[in-house]
């Protein structure tokens, strides 16, 4: 392994992260299992792209048919992507959201919305939470505080605190978040700047997974549309049926957005990713610009979504979300009573936060003990990760297609790492 990341290192440079104290080299993957080269198995807790299980066959059949049909863009009719955007759009009915738009990733697809926002309301100014995260290109890195210092945030960029609820005890963050996002909105006009778009993560990934109570968002998005700015839903994490609620995260909530930004796990590892938008939102945009993303929209990417589509239908998946998530958080909840670093088990259908103290009654971040458990669970065969603006809340965020039986293997791991890492 040293002289792999040695060559890693020296071939891509230093700008890329391996996970965990002792990196993984990975060379199958099969359902929520990883492989490595000696054929050890890993349980894949954290990859929302394979949210149907790697390599699933339904997908794995519908690329490779496509790829040896014909491989091209969106400059010629064809049938995937019309099929694909009206599949789409009847997940969305009622809401307004007629229009299909590809990209490739879900940075630019957040990257278009904006722009899409800045024509349609004549304003730049951007409102995200705290330690959002919505991409990689240069506008949206602007409004990716959890980027850390090493990324400026834009001066038309205003942060909101997140609803963390643990934190925030019995007040009502509903309440709360609606006000900040006045004061933000308020604040950008005191600038001279007009409000382009509120954009909201609706399970609030990087902040530490915080899905809110329902009526969350409806104050907030109505303040930024009364502002003449336009509500921006990043669903590129809580899509595709990960809340076991409904398709998309924003339905929890009961608002209507301007545009849907989707991604990862949308393709099952085909790089696709979109957006959805109102005829309202993109009209102005459609007349001064044209759009056209060489890759974005391929047959062969459209043919894996749509893939993708058929198998959440198929294998009631969304329910099977439900289902298993909550086992994992009620198992999860049940070891609290034996680990005091515990302090909240938080999430929504097969999205699970773990807050991680070391003073439960101060509710102290305990961001250490929390490197300590990624790293003894990824040696134990469980792969996670940590998020939030302390770093100390396990994400939990396993393929849709998790077992009962490998849920409760996470519990167990959960349970020795915990014991072990205090040691
Ligand atoms: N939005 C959210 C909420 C994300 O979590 C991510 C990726 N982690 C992105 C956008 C960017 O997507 P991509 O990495 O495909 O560009």
């Amino acid at each position: 392994t040293a002289a792999m990341i040695a060559r890693r290192d020296a071939l891509l440079g230093p700008a890329y992260r391996l996970m965990y104290e002792h990196p993984l080299h990975i060379v199958r993957g099969e359902g929520a299992w990883l492989i490595d080269p000696d054929g050890r198995r890993y349980l894949d807790v954290y990859n929302n792209v394979a949210s149907l299980g790697h390599c699933h066959p339904a997908v794995v059949e519908a690329i490779c048919r496509q790829a040896g049909t014909l491989a091209t863009n969106t400059r010629y009719l064809h049938d995937t992507i019309l099929e694909l955007a009206e599949r789409l759009l009847a997940t969305v009915p009622d809401t307004g959201l007629a229009h299909l738009m590809l990209t490739c990733s879900g940075s630019e697809a957040n990257d278009l919305a904006y722009r899409i926002a800045q024509v349609r309301t004549g304003g730049t100014g951007v409102i995200v939470t705290e330690t959002a995260y919505h991409g990689f290109t240069d506008a949206v890195a602007k409004f990716s505080p959890s980027l850390g210092v090493s990324v400026d945030l834009g001066a038309h960029v205003r942060m909101v605190p997140a609803p963390r609820q643990y934190h925030a005890r019995d007040a009502d963050v509903a309440d709360r978040f609606t006000r900040d996002v006045e004061a933000a909105i308020h604040d950008l006009r005191r600038h001279g700047i007009k409000p382009a778009a509120l954009i909201v993560d609706s399970v609030f990934t990087s902040d530490g997974i915080l899905p809110g109570p329902a009526d969350l968002l409806k104050g907030a998005v109505e303040a930024i549309q009364r502002a003449g700015g336009l509500f921006i839903a990043d669903e590129v994490q809580p899509g595709f049926g990960r809340t076991g609620e409904h398709m998309w995260g924003f339905q929890r909530y009961g608002v209507l957005p301007d545009i849907v930004t989707v991604g990862k796990p949308m393709g099952n590892g085909q790089p696709i990713a979109g957006l959805m938008a109102t005829t309202d939102a993109v009209a102005q945009f459609g007349k001064n610009s044209r759009y056209f993303n060489t890759f974005a929209g391929n047959t062969v990417s459209c043919a894996a979504a749509l893939a993708v589509l058929d198998t959440i239908e198929k294998e009631g998946l969304v329910r099977h979300a439900a289902e298993v998530g909550k086992i994992l958080r009620e198992g999860i909840a049940e070891l609290a009573g034996r680990h005091a670093a515990i302090g909240d088990v938080r999430g929504v259908g097969m999205f699970v936060g773990v807050e991680l103290v070391s003073d439960r009654a101060a509710r102290t971040p305990d961001r250490e003990l929390t490197t300590r458990v990624v790293n003894r669970m990824r040696d134990q065969g469980v792969l996670l990760s940590a998020c939030a603006m302390g770093h100390n809340v396990l994400k939990i965020r396993p393929p849709l297609v998790l077992t009962a039986e490998q849920a409760g293997m996470v519990i167990a791991a959960l349970d020795d790492a915990l014991t072990t890492a205090q040691a």
